[in-house]
């Protein structure tokens, strides 16, 4: 075989491993998490591709993850049956910053100025693939691609900034498919290497992960044997005297051998019943799932039955969306009878301004070999899209009633502009996002209102519910259009013709300086103490109007 060639680390995966050996330190144990969802992701690649082409899998159906662990050497093995890699994956893949995980992770490390970053903050992130390097000197990763004929292995060391890549040609290393990944662990963590600490890890880290995960284990059974008695006990029991015959008698022994543990259940959290799953659990998944540090507001969890058939677990979460115009969320998982298909269809499945919602969808009406075409002009999908949309709205109103007022505020405050945008976009779900709405109002004292309580406050005679949009709630607040409604507790009936006609000469000659500059010139009642106010024509848009579609223009 060709020797191995060696390659210098992208100037960003040095920084990164750095950053990463420096900062999780503390937390090292995530290297498994990340290692093991490695594995998960390659299986279910390879699952998906499979369902088009079956001869995928003729080098062995079988999809699983295996650790095994050498404690006199202080060596982990993790071995999975997925999609593998070729020799220019590696390269790609391990060689270069490739996910979008690590992409975020660095974005976070260079926002914080300080050299000492919160290192629970960071274990929540994907740091991938280099926190192998957290417990190692060196890691092997070797690999066989169904692409490829030859499996190659890719080997590094801590701080040497290169890897090499090199065919495998030991043949008691051969794997028929997947990847087997080799760590060398560093002399103070050689601990890890111990099935207990393993399992431990899994369980705490990859309850979630849907393929098997088997430890290798030492095991006991124990076993009636027969043995000769023990000349000691027959020699006090004959009173010093030895006896001639030997008694025979039954022992109970262990019997001690290794094997292949199951260490994770993978019976997907939402195919169980909703009522044996408790709050932890779906915030768990939640967590582990989508990388979220916080627990969501708001989870559901619900089954359809009848035209069409799908679960379905649903989140609304603690933290911040930006932006309301990014599509590649990645918020909900599709799967198809179990089978893990794509993250990149929340599009087709939720409506823009619900985009901020997560979950995973799993179908068994769609195909599994499903596109976005396939979505799109899918019956099944429009069915399903329409149920998923009322199970969040049903979830963003459960939070609304709940009996502690500040969870609906951060909500709002999170995703009020999302909501305020599915009233312009979503006519058929008006019913539904109106009781969602909050306002300040100009007797609530800076506190939001909901649609039912203006109205219930609402004096005798008022007849209609007056608004304005504005940036913010001091603008709004000091905006000339209000004085008068304020002055009265809410509005003012009309009584200006009189007024308009003692007036109309100067507005006639108002419109004559200003000219083109305005469409009309007008006695009005809206003010009280200011001399005159400019306003949009009836049909024109508001300049708070334009202000929202200039940050939607998409
Ligand atoms: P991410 O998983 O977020 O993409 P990682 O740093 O964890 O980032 O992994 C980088 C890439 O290396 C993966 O995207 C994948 O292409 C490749 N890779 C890592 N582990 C495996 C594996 N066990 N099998 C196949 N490919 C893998
Ligand atoms: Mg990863």
């Amino acid at each position: 075989a060709p020797p191995a060639e060696k390659f210098e680390y992208q100037a960003e995966v040095n920084r990164l491993m750095d950053l990463i050996v420096h900062s999780l330190y503390s937390n090292k144990e995530v290297f498994l998490r990340e290692l093991v969802s490695n594995a998960s992701d390659a299986l279910d690649k390879l699952r998906y591709l499979s369902v088009t082409e079956p001869d995928l899998l003729k080098d062995g159906p079988e999809l699983h993850i295996r650790i095994e662990t050498d404690k006199d050497n202080g060596i982990i093995t993790i071995t999975d049956s997925g999609i593998g890699m070729t020799r220019q994956e590696l390269v790609d893949s391990l060689g270069t910053i490739a996910s979008s995980g690590t992409a975020k992770f660095l974005k976070t490390l260079k926002e914080s100025q300080e050299a000492s970053v919160d290192s629970n903050l960071i274990g929540q992130f994907g740091v991938g693939f280099y926190s192998a390097f957290l417990v190692s000197d060196k890691v092997a990763v070797s690999t066989k691609s169904p692409k490829s004929e030859k499996q190659y292995v890719w080997e590094s060391e801590a701080e040497s900034n290169s890897y090499t890549i090199r065919e495998e040609t030991d043949p008691e290393k051969l794997i028929p498919r997947g990847t087997r990944l080799t760590l060398y662990l560093k002399r103070d963590d050689k601990g890890f290497a111990h099935p207990e600490r393993i399992q431990k890890l899994v369980k705490n880290y990859s309850q979630f992960v849907s393929f098997p995960i088997y430890t290798w284990q030492e095991k006991g059974f124990t076993k009636e044997v027969e043995v000769d008695e023990d000349p000691a006990e027959a020699k006090t029991e004959g009173d010093g005297e030895t006896k001639k015959e030997t008694k025979k008698k039954t022992k109970t022994v262990v019997e001690k051998y290794w094997d292949w543990e199951l260490t994770n259940e993978t019976q997907p959290i939402w195919l169980r019943n909703p009522r044996e799953v408790s709050t932890e659990e779906y915030n768990e998944f939640y967590k582990k799932t989508f990388n979220e540090y916080l627990n969501p507001l708001a989870s559901s969890h619900f089954t359809t039955e009848g035209e069409v058939e799908f679960r379905s677990i649903l989140y609304v979460p603690a933290t911040k969306k930006e932006d309301i115009t990014d599509r590649k969320t990645k918020n909900i998982r599709l799967y198809v009878k179990r089978v893990f298909i794509s993250d990149d269809f929340d599009g087709e499945l939720f409506p823009r301004y619900l985009s901020f919602v997560k979950g995973v969808v799993d179908s068994n009406d769609l195909p599994l070999n499903v596109s976005r075409e396939i979505l799109q002009e899918s019956r099944i999908v429009r069915i399903m899209r329409k149920r998923l949309v009322r199970k969040a709205f049903d979830m963003i109103l459960g939070i609304s009633c709940s009996e502690n007022r500040d969870e609906y505020e951060a909500f709002w405050e999170n995703y009020g502009k999302f909501l305020k945008l599915g009233c312009m976009e979503d006519k058929e779900n008006h019913k539904r996002i109106a009781p969602l709405l909050r306002f300040f109002s100009s007797q609530s004292n800076e506190e939001l209102i909901s649609l039912d309580e203006y109205v219930e406050n609402m004096k005798p005679e008022q007849k209609a519910i007056y608004y304005i949009a504005g940036d913010s709630l001091s603008s709004a607040k000091n905006a000339p259009f209000l004085e008068k409604l304020n002055e009265k507790g809410y509005e003012n009936e009309e009584k200006e013709k009189e007024i308009k006609q003692e007036y109309s000469q100067t507005c006639d000659w108002i419109k004559k300086r200003l000219g083109e500059k305005v469409a009309r010139v007008d006695i009005s009642n809206r003010l009280s103490s200011s001399p005159c106010v400019l306003v949009a024509a009836k049909f024109g848009w508001s300049a708070n109007m334009e202000r929202l579609m200039r940050a939607q223009s998409i």
